[in-house]
């Protein structure tokens, strides 16, 4: 009898998986204990920086649950030239150009595998180090895949128009119709691979009263790819690419009515069933929370479409739990407004649905290919 018979592999890996859930739920608390998952949540910075994954469970204790893991995929340049002996750890600290960083995923896939089985059962690993506008980019993603199988969910996030981001990358700037990122969105459908983009839906200060600059372009790539689970991330909004304005006159910061009607097209329309939306991002939160009227008008559209939305923290490289839980508790005024279904699916449910179907898809796709993780149990 062979040493490494199939049958016996797999009883191994049931009975990891098993051992996984269980110690998952005494480390994090039972799944009821948990407030939330965070489905956006960036373990790195701008300088590929950030605390450790082990770090990282001890400030979500029991108050997270599961956690999407990605770094940043863009590293930026520190140009003597530009800003001396200051070193930027932020875009907007200098003037010198972003580039794609793809050993990030080595990183992220390192973090997760000094993790034990259970700790590893509370992270879903994304692959983000590649260049959108590139026809190789879905190439990368397949060979990160295969060097560490057993290890990612999804890619993103990724990004495509980003306010100030996007014109400081370096090389042929990321477009909504470049057939790149149809190729990346096709690949992710057929492996299993949740999406997490960003796509900015309007350009910065836009005019009032006029279509979002992007919204088209978006439906329309999102159209194209109905097999694969897509997140549009912080709902397309910015900093300073704010709800969509009926006119020059209505307040600049608001969820308001139009916005809201551009949302909810997307929700009833049956060619983006597809499509999710995260609410991450204290800049979101800041929209959201902004008056009573903005809060009852996200309430009630996150009550009508419950399954459609997830919470996320969008924090970069946490320091301590301040940091960490600040997106979320800026968010109580919403809690209290969502019904319990809703706040449940919104916070937990939904992540749970989406990440667990994109793990299963995963590795059974990379078993097909013969591709299987050889590192269980070969955490420190
Ligand atoms: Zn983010």
């Amino acid at each position: 009898m062979t040493r490494h018979h199939p049958w016996r592999a797999n009883a191994v890996l049931l009975a990891l998986v098993a051992i996984g859930g269980s110690a998952a739920a005494q480390t994090g608390g039972r799944a009821s204990d948990n407030e939330f998952d965070d489905s956006h949540f960036h373990l790195t910075n701008y300088v590929q920086e950030g605390p450790s994954v082990h770090d990282i469970l001890k400030l979500m204790g029991k108050r997270i649950g599961r956690s999407t893991l990605f770094g940043i995929p863009l590293q930026q340049t520190w140009s003597y030239e530009n800003s001396g002996n200051f070193a930027p750890t932020y875009y907007l600290q200098t003037d010198a150009p972003l580039y794609y960083y793809s050993f990030t995923d080595a990183v992220i896939a390192m973090e997760y595998r000094s993790l034990t089985p259970a700790e590893r059962a509370r992270f879903d690993p994304m692959i983000t180090g590649f260049n959108p506008a590139d026809m190789y980019a879905a190439a990368h993603i397949r060979r990160v895949l295969r060097i560490f199988p057993g290890v990612f969910s999804g890619i993103g996030e990724f990004t495509i128009h980003k306010e100030f981001v996007s014109p400081k990358i370096a090389g042929e700037v990321a477009s909504l119709t470049n057939p790149a990122l149809d190729s990346i969105l096709s690949l992710a459908g057929e492996v299993g691979l949740v999406v997490l983009i960003h796509n900015d839906m309007d350009v910065p200060f836009a005019k009032a009263g006029a279509e979002p600059v992007f919204l088209t372009q978006m439906k329309a790539v999102l159209r194209r790819h109905p097999k694969t689970t897509i997140i549009w991330a912080h709902m397309g909004l910015g900093r300073v690419v704010r709800p969509v304005q009926p006119s020059a006159s209505a307040p600049v910061t608001e969820w308001n009515p139009n916005f809201g009607l551009i949302v909810q097209g997307i929700l009833e329309d049956s060619t983006l069933r597809h499509v999710y939306f995260d609410i991450s991002w204290d800049e979101v939160a800041k929209y959201i929370v902004a008056t009573p009227q903005t809060l009852h008008r996200s309430a009630d559209m996150i009550n009508r479409y419950p399954d459609r939305f997830l919470f996320g923290t969008d924090v970069v490289a946490p320091r301590d739990t301040a940091h960490y839980f600040a997106v979320f508790n800026m968010y109580s005024p919403l809690w209290a407004l969502l019904t319990p279904e809703a706040s449940a699916k919104v916070r937990k449910g939904n992540y749970e649905r989406l990440f667990d179907a994109a793990r299963r898809r995963v590795r059974a796709w990379e078993k097909a290919q013969g591709w299987v993780d050889r590192d269980v149990g070969n955490h420190r």
